[in-house]
């Protein structure tokens, strides 16, 4: 088994011993072997050796909810009126672009967003995908990106009815297909995805519930995004989205269920009694005008809140910084959140990810995944356990990722990127888009 040391860096390891000064990590195939001080670990064998002078040695990010697709519309002109609300934002711009998509599309524009990951430091991302014209294979596709880039995650097609009924049928085949296909891979797991709940008739609901049945995984739906899926599920089945969702067996220890921002104390007793993960995306949120889930709340009522991008970027340390900030400015208090954005981030999407993965991760210990970053980060003041978010937020955030190592496999190196040709992909998804954007 290939051995990998990373040596002279300071070790942030996340779990009960905190930082290492002049630390080091022995990898062994794709698991942590050993953690300790540079001087211990040189006497270790090893195949390769990675020098972190001057550098952070810590967990890979985990982006808990996020779009590859929507890669090729960085930069599109819409040809409609501006969107003025989130529905238009979907009908004028991602109901478009996805009708568009081809084969090759899916491809290349996972491959884009997968190469932003790797130079951002995100090792896992849960993926939520949607080509309606394009469904039969697109999680091959995806998967098939997935594994050229390297990256850990899990892929779903979203099922919708608003393509009409066959549409729906395909994406729900797509789910299953898929999910079989995967069952035992190392880096890939299957969720069952559904777009939101304004967009699913019962009757459809049922279905992916029933096509679900022995599969073992959770569904991924976007939940309450804006007041528009609350309106539209109160008026039409006279109860809310949680409590339609809960009805339908939709809920549980594995499903996603994404924003969650017009939700009540009721809806959010539901998704703590069910175990549901909810995610956050603080960029997309302000960027959509939506709102922003009730963080605090979900905390208090301990709901599993992960971190998520939900396709604006590729960085998490991007989604921390906004999290940082959106919350303390609609509190209008300074000291709002400063506990639960790092527990999101480094504690709640690790252990998110440990549901579908038989794995230990986010931390830097005996056992655990081999998923490491190594951030360019002197500290120019005093580092230490207790002082490691200040770090975080007005530094190592914006710092460098330097190297980017997945299941025991390094993907990217002194900046430069080991699995993807990262030139030749984005010329050959400028020319996609240039098409896409002539169809769309
Ligand atoms: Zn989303």
């Amino acid at each position: 088994m290939s051995k990998i040391l990373i040596a002279r860096g300071t070790v942030i390891t996340h779990d009960k011993t905190g930082i290492i000064n002049d630390g080091a990590v022995l990898i062994s195939g794709d698991s942590i072997e050993k953690v300790g001080s540079t001087k211990d670990l040189l006497s270790e064998e090893y195949d390769y050796f990675i020098d972190a002078s001057d550098m952070l040695i810590m967990p890979g990010m985990i982006n808990a909810h996020t779009h590859l697709y929507s890669a090729l519309a960085r930069g599109i002109s819409l040809k409609d009126a501006p969107p003025e609300n989130f529905v238009q934002i979907l009908e004028r711009l991602w109901w478009k672009l996805d009708k568009v998509l081809t084969d090759e599309d899916v491809y290349y524009s996972a491959l884009v967003g997968l190469t932003d990951c790797i130079k951002a430091g995100t090792t896992t991302i849960l993926d939520h995908h949607a080509s309606p014209y394009a469904i039969p294979g697109s999680l091959d596709l995806m998967a098939k990106a997935m594994k050229y880039a390297g990256l850990r995650g899990s892929l779903c097609y979203e099922v919708s009815d608003r393509d009409g009924h066959e549409k729906a049928m395909e994406g729900i085949e797509e789910n299953v297909r898929f999910a079989e296909k995967i069952k035992g891979d190392k880096l890939l797991r299957a969720h069952f995805g559904l777009h939101a709940a304004f967009t699913l008739s019962d009757e459809t609901l049922k279905r992916c519930k029933e096509a679900s049945r022995d599969l073992d995984i959770g569904f991924h739906i976007h939940v309450a995004e804006d007041k528009a899926d609350q309106d539209y599920s109160i008026e039409k089945y006279g109860e809310r989205v949680i409590e339609r969702l809960e009805r339908l067996g939709i809920l549980g220890h594995k499903t996603i269920a994404v924003h969650c921002i017009h939700i009540n104390e009721k809806e959010m007793e539901i998704l703590k009694n069910t175990d549901t993960i909810a995610v956050h995306n603080p960029q997309s949120n302000m960027n959509n005008a939506v709102g922003t889930a009730q963080v605090l709340k979900l905390f208090e009522k301990g709901i599993m809140l992960g971190l998520g991008s939900d396709g604006f970027g590729a960085s998490v340390f991007d989604e921390i910084r906004a999290a940082n900030l959106v919350h303390k400015i609609i509190n209008s208090k300074s000291t709002v959140a400063y506990a639960e954005i790092p527990a999101m981030a480094l504690k709640n999407n690790p252990s998110i990810v440990e549901r579908f993965f038989q794995c230990k991760i986010g931390t830097l210990t005996e056992g655990s995944c081999a998923d490491i970053i190594l951030v360019k980060y002197i500290p120019p003041t005093p580092l230490t356990v207790s002082n490691f978010w200040g770090h975080v937020i007005f530094g190592i955030a914006g710092a460098k990722v330097d190297t980017t190592i997945v299941g025991g496999k390094v993907l990217m190196r002194d900046g430069v990127l080991t699995t993807v040709d990262e030139k030749s992909v984005r010329q050959k998804s400028t020319l996609l888009a240039e098409k896409l954007w002539e169809r769309f």
